[in-house]
């Protein structure tokens, strides 16, 4: 599994950050992203359920998942 966000759909509301801070930050100019460490990265397995949560509760349906 990897991980982005559409940044032209994310509205910075900080969920997925909530819900899996290991993988979603909030940065220093207020938008939301993928930690730089997991960017075009496989999200570890321990790390997965978390991140597919994250997509799941989206309200922008900004999150893509990569099988
Ligand atoms: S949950 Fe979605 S809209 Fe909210 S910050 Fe994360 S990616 Fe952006």
């Amino acid at each position: 599994m990897k991980v982005s966000i559409d940044q032209s759909k994310c509205i910075a509301c900080g969920s997925c950050v909530a819900v899996c801070p290991e993988v979603f930050e909030l940065k220093q100019d207020g938008t939301v992203d993928v930690k730089d460490e997991w960017k075009g990265k496989e999200v570890p397995a321990e790390l997965q359920d978390k991140v597919q949560e994250a997509h799941d509760i989206c309200p922008a349906t900004a999150i893509v998942i990569e099988e």
